[in-house]
């Protein structure tokens, strides 16, 4: 059953409020995280806790139980030296260290000399509709535990 650090391994599908979809596991590559300890969005880590091996769920999150609502304070300019890349485009997206470890940015505007980045995750905003299955429940390891996140299929390979 899925409980605080049990890994569990996962195939999804995630679409938009207009049924499109988003993002999604593969057969090759399933989704593998640590219960519990906030590796996924809240409202999808409450979804899935207590179910078992086999089980569908399906959920539909709000913006706040996802990727959380856009904040407008985090369109910036930044110079443009700073990104190292030639043919920069608006689109494009880029991890950026932030104050709260790694994020996605995404090219809003190019001028000449700044250009206007979104520091929003690119699901802000957005509600999300999952379907999930779950694969397989096992307890983390005591490194795993240690590292906050799992090793091997569908998690970190190092
Ligand atoms: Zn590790």
């Amino acid at each position: 059953m899925i409980q605080k650090n049990k890994v569990v391994t996962l195939k999804y599908t995630l679409k938009d409020e207009d049924g499109e979809v988003i993002d999604s596991s593969t057969e090759q590559e399933p989704m593998a995280y640590i219960h519990g300890i906030g590796n996924i969005i809240p409202g999808l880590e409450a979804a899935l806790d207590g179910k078992g091996e086999g089980e569908n769920v399906q959920v539909k999150l709000a913006p706040t139980e996802g990727f959380g609502e856009r904040d407008e304070s985090l369109l910036k300019a930044v110079p443009r030296q700073a990104f190292p890349v030639e043919d920069l485009q608006p689109g494009m997206q880029f991890q950026a260290q932030g104050e709260e470890g790694p994020e996605i940015i995404t090219v809003m505007q190019v001028q000449d000399d700044q250009v206007v980045v979104d520091g929003n995750h690119p699901l802000a905003g957005m509600s999300l509709d999952f379907d999930v299955t779950v694969l397989g429940v096992r307890d983390a390891s005591e490194e795993e535990l240690a590292h906050g996140h799992v090793h091997g299929p569908g998690g970190h390979q190092h």
